[in-house]
């Protein structure tokens, strides 16, 4: 592990998860020398979820045991499904490694259903270009729709349960009526900046708002140039029992996967 510093907003002591989102880091904003890694993340596995890696400024390389090689820039979005069992490595990409420059990222574990758990691996590598953006309050917010529907647009991620990710980037004084699908949990991840939440209370960098899923809209105004990060899915409702690198439904199920990545039964990574 390098030395970049990543606060976690979910879960915390209070809340263990907002169904699906079982996990939420934010790496950086970090400048790294050249030559330095500040992520060198090297082979481990994951089962029964999916990792997604979204990047806002640096460079990652990715590699697993599927054979998938992959380099995210600034912009692009990493959405995996670890499902029966995938062994990858995470590091800083050779062109960052040259030059330096700062380094900022979301990681997110979103859960899959008991159904999904054992599905094939798969590793949708998206970049910036094919994210579609819908731009509000004369070009005041602008929002790219990674996965599901928003207001028109389509977003390229797959997702197994209905889940929908906007990226939305504020001016300041920008505004925007946020929907949601009723019956969806909900979270916005204030990433830089500093945003009034319905007109009522003003959030900073780096707070996780946390919607139960009762209301189908909720609005921000930004008070400075803000990010944020907006997420909501149809809740899974299963009991979870993770440890590591596993999110399983039973301590069994999680016993069989430590067994299952001992044998090999993960693939194999070769770097
Ligand atoms: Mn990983």
């Amino acid at each position: 592990m390098g030395h970049l510093e990543v606060k976690q907003p979910l879960p915390t002591v209070k809340v263990e998860q907002i169904s699906p989102f079982l996990l939420l880091h934010h790496f950086g904003p970090m400048g790294v020398e050249a030559g330095s890694d500040p992520l060198d993340l090297g082979p481990h596995p994951h089962r029964g979820f999916e990792p997604v890696t979204f990047l806002y400024q640096g460079g990652i390389r990715h590699k697993d045991s599927r054979e998938n090689e992959g380099v995210l820039q600034g912009g692009d979005v990493q959405w995996m499904t670890a499902g029966r069992g995938i062994i990858h490595s995470e590091r800083a990409s050779k062109a960052f490694l040259e030059s330096g420059g700062v380094m900022e990222g979301i990681q997110l574990w979103v859960n899959l259903p008991k159904q999904y758990k054992m599905a094939q691996p798969g590793y949708q590598d998206i970049k910036s270009h094919q994210i579609p953006v819908l731009t509000e309050d004369d070009g005041g917010v602008s929002i790219k729709v990674v996965a599901g529907t928003y207001k028109g647009a389509k977003g390229p991620a797959r997702t197994f349960t209905p889940i929908l990710a906007l990226q939305a980037q504020f001016q300041s004084g920008g505004y925007a009526s946020i929907e949601i699908p009723g019956h969806f949990n909900a979270l916005a991840y204030i990433l830089n900046g500093e945003v009034t939440l319905n007109d009522n209370f003003s959030y900073t960098a780096e707070h996780l708002l946390h919607f139960r899923n009762d209301g189908e809209s909720f609005t921000l105004r930004a008070k400075a140039a803000s990010q944020v990060l907006i997420l909501a899915g149809e809740p899974i409702d299963e009991p979870v029992a993770s440890w590591g690198p596993y999110v399983m439904n039973t301590q069994t199920e999680i016993m069989e996967a430590m067994r299952d990545y001992q044998m090999g039964k993960m693939g194999v990574y070769v770097d």
